[in-house]
């Protein structure tokens, strides 16, 4: 049997081992910090409501990584919902993405309509950040409106033209026409289970040794040996799925990354949010950038609703800045990295846009590469 350590037990983490396991051959060990498997899509209870660290659905385009995960945990859809965006200079609320319907609405119609007009592919083609990328999309109005306050707050910066990726926005579509789904180009699904996730994390791992509450304490890469527990040991493969610095003493700097305060909420009336609104953007002056109303997704049946909100922060490392400087940074850890040795998950990529079906399809290819 061969070894391998995979280091987090995140969705990466415990789709590497599963893919492992299905394989066959492989003595896996995992280590993971907290006391229980799942990273963000670990289900958390409050106040009997089941809920996640942000809304953690099922999104994606690939048919083959939903079809998956559908065989070993049943999946409801939930493609019929909307996003909506709270812009309080107007005192409404809009679509997300932002869609052409709701231009009458808003006080400033003449002018977007004119900065539409002058919206060229050219001009699209020729930006070189977030902010010019926006506005040669959707012209100046808009992005004030929607944009401008909402990613200074999501990314934590002073001016959007330092975010110089901007390829994961704004989701494939800027100005959005016809239906008003958010996602009706993609499968949107959330576990029929009520504990979400987390039989998933239970079938995947179910040949593993998971060690819980358990961190590597040093790390010697190039010989993918490790000390865990005071025990140094040495691997025939390491899946690593925390941040690529942490492998290396941080030997070219820190990655930055934007964490995330949560706050849940539960609210007397048995539903929040209008059907089919699952969650609200804030793009103002308020702290949080989001607002979920769980049981859209769970279908948890109650009297009473839970919302959580998500206070953009320091505490966590959930969103990889998306600087090229620092795709560049994160670069030259991966170019550490000898054979044997995959970087796969959210912070294991750096990079924003892996998401769960990213995170499953990285480890499949894993699997495939083995
Ligand atoms: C607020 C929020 C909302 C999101 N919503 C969605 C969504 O709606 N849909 C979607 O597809 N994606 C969403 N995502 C992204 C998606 O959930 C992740 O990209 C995906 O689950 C990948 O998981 P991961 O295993 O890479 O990371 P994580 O889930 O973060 O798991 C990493 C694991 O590593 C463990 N760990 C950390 N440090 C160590 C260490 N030193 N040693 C051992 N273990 C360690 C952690 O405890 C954790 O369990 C969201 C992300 C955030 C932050």
């Amino acid at each position: 049997m061969k070894k391998a350590l995979i280091i987090g037990g995140g969705f990466a983490g415990c789709a590497a081992a599963h893919q492992l396991a299905l394989m066959g051959g492989w003595d896996v060990t995992l280590v993971e910090a907290d006391q229980r498997l799942g990273g963000g899509c670990k289900t958390l209870w409050h106040g009997g409501h089941p809920h996640t660290f942000g809304p953690r659905h099922f999104l994606t385009r690939n048919e083959t990584v939903y079809a998956f995960l559908n065989q070993y945990l049943p999946l409801r859809s939930c493609n019929d919902h909307e996003f909506i965006t709270y812009v309080e200079q107007d005192a409404q609320f809009y679509n997300y993405p932002i869609h052409r319907d709701d231009i009458p609405r808003m006080p400033e119609k003449d002018a977007i309509s004119k900065e539409l007009s002058r919206v060229t592919l050219d001009g699209i083609a020729a930006a070189k950040n977030l902010e010019e990328y926006w506005i040669a999309s959707v012209g100046r109005t808009l992005y004030d409106k929607f944009i401008d306050g909402y990613s200074k707050k999501m990314w934590l910066v002073d001016d959007n033209r330092k975010i110089d990726d901007f390829g994961w926005s704004p989701k494939g579509v800027a100005l959005k026409e016809g239906p008003r789904a958010a996602w009706d180009s993609a499968i949107s699904a959330y576990p029929y289970d009520p504990e979400g996730y987390d039989p998933y994390f239970r079938i995947a791992t179910a040949n593993a040794t998971v060690r819980l509450n358990t961190v590597v304490q040093s790390f010697d890469i190039p010989h993918k040996t490790v000390v865990i527990d005071g025990e140094k040991s040495t691997w025939d493969i390491i899946v690593n799925t925390i941040s690529p610095d942490l492998l290396f003493e941080k030997c070219f700097g820190e990655l930055p990354y934007v964490g995330r305060d949560f706050h849940a909420i539960v609210l007397p009336v048995e539903h929040a949010f209008p059907e089919g609104v699952y969650f609200v953007y804030y793009a103002g002056k308020e702290q949080f950038t989001r607002v979920v109303e769980y049981k859209k997704f769970t279908k948890h049946q109650s009297a009473s609703t839970l919302i959580g909100l998500e206070i953009p922060s320091k505490k966590g490392k959930y969103y990889p800045l998306p600087l090229t400087s620092e795709y560049a940074r994160a670069d030259r850890y991966f170019d550490l990295m000898p054979e044997g040795v995959f970087s796969i998950g959210r912070a294991g990529s750096y990079r924003y846009q892996v998401d769960i079906d990213d995170s499953i399809e990285q480890a499949l290819k894993l699997g495939e590469l083995l």
